[in-house]
């Protein structure tokens, strides 16, 4: 059975599970449940602890193997361009349906009354940790790491990512046996990283299983109904933007069959899923990557983990519905200018958002700010929070997909997409 088809059995029985403790209240069932998470936790350490090895050794390959600078040059500008615009397609898909649906006018003052203090102290707490965020100007000269281990240790991905490609970089202009040593060294760090994966990836069914069923378990199922419609639309915006942008990028930018590259990235999406993070997906993302779609090293290694830092359509389309349902909750009209304004800094707090669980939210605090809804902060993000574990696994799929299109398309253009005809999962 392909490994896909397990991790979706794992998956369906941990909703399954986590379903029957929630509904029949049965408390002992809802405490067994919970009591298993630290098996899905500990999955997810297992994954996450290779991250750093895998993407050091695959960058300085990729960069070593690419040649020539220039062309670095140009996948990385290429990278950051569809980055970008595929995200601000995400954010106007978010708003066009928060206009047409309008969540927020759809609660009753009652009930906002109420999840705003439910919520309140969880709110008050993600606030702070937004207000001790970075300026822009230290955000972009810490791409640029005074100490990569310190960065790795951090697990700061971006400026990681930097040391290694200009490593690599300079070890494409070695020569001669010095030039192959260093190569055949983390040629063989990146093979033991696969190999690791492969081990883990063999209780991803189960780890899948224990982490679906406590989130389940614990939901608020009665939050839920009173945010159904907000819910809704973000799903319905993710939904639209997997099915028809990416799907879209796929047939006419990489050239490949929708249908047939969802069934190829099926288990990268379902981790996606069961983890809420691109950081974690990552090994998976760029395992599939080479061998499920073949897409060259060179490419892949770059391309990825840049994506699980940088890149999340699924975020920002749901920070700009989430914008729009706070504003249309306290009555405060958002114009044309303020929509605008919606797509450049949600797009912007995309961006800056960490491939971890719930990192969303806290960039919400930004973006709600900069179009002038300072007041309602805290408020809004108490109304939010009771659903956003649920949303959080929903667009980080959507986060995964869309690496996966720009890495495909990438290396279409570059003539290094080697579409293997048949895989077996
Ligand atoms: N969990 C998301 C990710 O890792 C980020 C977010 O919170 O939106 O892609």
């Amino acid at each position: 059975m392909p490994l896909h088809t397990k991790i979706l059995i794992g998956l369906v029985a941990g909703v399954v599970a986590g379903m029957a403790a929630n509904l029949a209240q049965l408390e002992w069932f809802t405490t067994a449940l919970v009591a298993l998470e630290p098996v899905g936790t500990a999955f997810i350490r297992l994954i996450t602890m290779i991250v750093i090895p895998l993407i050091v050794a695959s960058i300085i390959l990729g960069a070593a193997s690419l040649g020539d600078l220039t062309k670095l040059g140009r996948i990385g500008g290429k990278t950051i361009v569809y980055y970008i615009l595929t995200t601000a397609v995400a954010v106007t898909i978010g708003l066009l349906l928060s206009d047409l649906i309008r969540p927020g006018s759809r609660i009753d003052a009652a009930t906002r009354d109420s999840l705003a203090t439910q919520f309140s102290a969880e709110a008050s707490a993600r606030v702070k940790m937004a207000e001790e965020r970075p300026s822009v100007k230290d955000v972009l000269l810490d791409i640029i790491p005074r100490n990569p281990v310190e960065a790795a240790a951090d697990f700061d991905l971006l400026p990681l990512i930097f040391f290694s490609v200009v490593f690599g970089a300079a070890i494409s202009v070695l020569q001669g046996e010095q030039k192959t040593t260093v190569l055949n060294f983390f040629g063989g760090i990146n093979e033991a990283c696969m190999t690791v994966i492969h081990w883990i990836m063999r209780i991803a069914p189960y780890a899948v299983f224990a982490l679906i069923a406590a989130v389940i378990a614990r939901f608020g199922l009665d939050l839920l109904r009173s945010l159904l419609v907000y819910a809704a639309v973000v799903l319905l915006g993710l939904a639209t933007h997997m099915f028809v942008t990416l799907a879209f990028m796929v047939r006419f930018a990489a050239g490949l069959s929708p249908p047939e590259f969802f069934r190829r990235i099926a288990a990268v999406q379902l981790f996606g899923f069961s983890t809420s993070s691109s950081n974690a997906t990552l090994p998976v993302t760029m395992e599939t990557a080479e061998q499920k779609l073949g897409i060259s090293k060179s490419i892949s290694s770059f391309v990825l983990p840049l994506g699980a830092t940088i890149n999340m359509d699924g975020t920002a389309l749901y920070q700009a519905v989430a914008v729009m349902f706070i504003a249309q909750i306290y009555g405060i009209p958002l114009d044309m200018g303020g929509q605008l304004m919606v797509v450049l800094t949600a797009t912007l707090a995309s961006i800056g958002t960490a491939g971890v669980p719930s990192a969303g939210i806290i960039m919400l605090i930004i973006v709600l700010q900069s179009v002038g809804l300072g007041a309602e902060v805290e408020s809004g993000i108490a109304l939010i929070l009771g659903v956003d574990r649920i949303l959080d696994m929903s667009r980080t799929v959507v986060n995964v997909t869309g690496d996966l299109t720009c890495a495909a398309f990438i290396a279409r253009t570059e003539g290094e997409l080697h579409f293997p005809p048949k895989v077996d999962n």
